[in-house]
């Protein structure tokens, strides 16, 4: 069998990411068959993905979370960018292709809509909603996709203040509901672990306390989740800038407080 050594030229990688779609770093040499099938590396040379690379116009982690705070600090202010989500040039624009610059796991709550509280506009956030900002497989590969496909590289766990899920588990933690919806359920049981061990503490005696903390364990344990749930996150925490962090917002002033 006849081996040969092939090397993907710079023109021919968009990014890091979507070697590592391949499984393959990008300091790793491309050793493979010449007539190999079994690998679907030459995908990786396909002029759609070459021209990702042109179009990257992705903010590093720090840039974006920075872009995040000031939204932020607007929508506190009242001073929200006018037409932000309605912008028609933008829109036409976004027929190209987009290039979110963070990605946002935040809970359903309807009082927390991302693209509003960080005064963001269309094609900016890469939103993913679910009741309890909780993670299960399919929330990890659509951060996993955000990231590989768009470049993105900060990604926010983004919890709330009077967070229903978080009441939710609380009371069947303090008097389990018994039977019930097992999709509810479901919710509940990857709130639950973060939670559980706060009543083995004081606050256990401290309902307004026990449920402020309670939400920071759960965003934090969401993070965890996304930081060791998956090769790819990994791979790109450790060797393409991706970031993950918690944050909450509080229903009460609007603001948005990053917990690192
Ligand atoms: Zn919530």
């Amino acid at each position: 069998m006849v081996l040969c050594v092939i090397e993907i030229s710079a023109m021919c990688v968009p990014s890091s990411g979507m070697l590592l779609r391949s499984g393959i770093g990008i300091d790793d040499r491309c050793v493979l068959h010449a007539s190999c099938t079994a690998r679907p590396i030459l995908l990786l040379c396909s002029p759609k993905m070459s021209s990702k690379k042109q179009n990257d116009t992705n903010l590093a982690a720090e840039e974006a979370l920075e872009r995040l705070r000031e939204g932020n600090e607007r929508f506190v202010s009242t001073e929200r960018t006018p037409g932000a989500l309605h912008d028609r040039d933008r829109m036409t624009a976004l027929l190209r292709g987009q290039h979110p610059f963070a990605v946002i796991l935040g809970c359903a709550d309807s009082r927390v809509p991302a693209e509003i509280v960080f005064d963001q506009g269309l094609g900016d956030l890469f939103v993913i909603r679910v009741a309890g900002n909780v993670v299960a497989p399919s929330l990890i590969g659509s951060v996993e996709f955000a990231a590989v496909e768009f470049g993105t590289r900060l990604v926010v766990v983004l919890g709330h203040s009077h967070c229903g899920a978080v009441q939710a588990t609380i009371a069947d933690l303090r008097q389990p509901a018994g039977e019930g919806s097992q999709n509810l359920r479901s919710i509940v049981d990857r709130v639950r672990p973060a939670i559980e061990p706060l009543f083995a503490t004081d606050l256990a005696n401290d309902p307004e306390r026990l449920e402020n903390e309670s939400v920071r364990a759960n965003v934090r344990a969401s993070v965890q989740q996304l930081r060791a749930g998956s090769e790819i996150l990994e791979r790109m925490i450790a060797s393409d800038g991706l970031r993950i962090v918690g944050a909450e917002y509080w229903l009460e002033s609007g603001r948005v407080e990053f917990l690192e």
